[in-house]
């Protein structure tokens, strides 16, 4: 039987965290990925093992390319080979304001964190992943975490909404590349989502979205944005690829 592992990046908070427990419990192994080795990664590798999965710990930055096949090698060494790859390391701008005042390296950062990296990351799985034999009764998959930005634009955040655009078109090449080989690539956008990365802005998002912004009157909450992942990599989306799926209670439905 052909074990699923998969890898997140950035598990060590908010969706990245919910998801690789989503994962875990839905029977994958795991592994995860931060920055950082830090306690974070500690306790939700513990918390995984309860489960009755394994883990491993990998530290690395997605934006340093260099590190993405020793990484994946080192994963794999430990946990056999990955079958789903979830690209959810993500940051937001150096500072909000106006786009006239956009500074080249907050540009750079969002650029080499939020596309580069997950286009490098899934160019180095996809050739692990094509080198070897598949078992055709198990679901392959790149889940591509991006945002509501990619297509609806925020002013003060315009650098982020650039990377999450280059991200999402990332997602369908991929996709179009990876389809003959029944590799699944999905571009999931979430929406206004309660984690660490949105705290100082969370209770200004819950207003606008009961306000009427989000069709569901409420921000959303990373476990909800999990089980979405959880379900695409574990085949609930089935004749399914290259779509995005939009988890952000309806904020994106056209109105007028
Ligand atoms: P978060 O800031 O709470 O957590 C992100 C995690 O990624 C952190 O643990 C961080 O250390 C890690 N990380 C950052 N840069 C990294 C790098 N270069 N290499 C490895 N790890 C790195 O963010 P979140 O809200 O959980 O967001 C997760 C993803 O979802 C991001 O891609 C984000 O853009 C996207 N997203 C979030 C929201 C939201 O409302 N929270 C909405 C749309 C999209």
């Amino acid at each position: 039987m052909t074990r699923q592992v998969a890898l997140v990046t950035g598990a060590g908070r908010g969706i990245g965290r919910a998801t690789a427990l989503a994962l875990a419990s839905s029977g994958f192994d795991i592994g995860l990925n931060d920055l950082q080795p830090d306690e974070h990664l500690e306790t939700l590798s513990a918390e995984i093992d309860d489960l009755g999965q394994r883990t491993h710990i990998c530290a690395f930055d997605v934006g340093d390319t260099t590190q993405h096949d020793p990484s994946l090698a080192e994963i794999e060494g430990v946990l056999g080979p990955l079958t789903t790859l979830v690209n959810n390391a993500g940051i937001g701008v150096v500072s909000r304001g106006d786009p006239l005042d956009v500074q080249e390296n907050s540009f750079d950062r969002c650029m080499a964190v939020n596309a580069k990296g997950p286009f490098f990351l899934t160019q180095a799985f996809a050739r692990r992943l094509l080198s070897r034999s598949r078992n055709p009764n198990v679901v392959y998959s790149v889940i591509n975490i991006t945002s509501s930005n990619a297509s609806a634009v925020a002013v003060p955040r315009t650098e982020y909404c650039a990377s999450k655009a280059a991200a999402s078109m990332i997602s369908k090449c991929f996709a179009t590349r990876l389809g003959p080989e029944n590799v699944m690539v999905y571009d999931v956008q979430p929406g206004l989502i309660e984690t660490p990365m949105t705290e100082t802005v969370i209770d200004s998002y819950q207003a606008r979205a009961e306000d009427g912004l989000c069709l569901l009157p409420r921000v959303g909450q990373p476990s909800e944005v999990a089980a979405v992942v959880a379900n695409l990599a574990g085949g609930c989306l089935p004749y399914t690829t290259g779509h995005v799926i939009s988890v952000d209670g309806g904020m994106l439905v056209p109105r007028f």
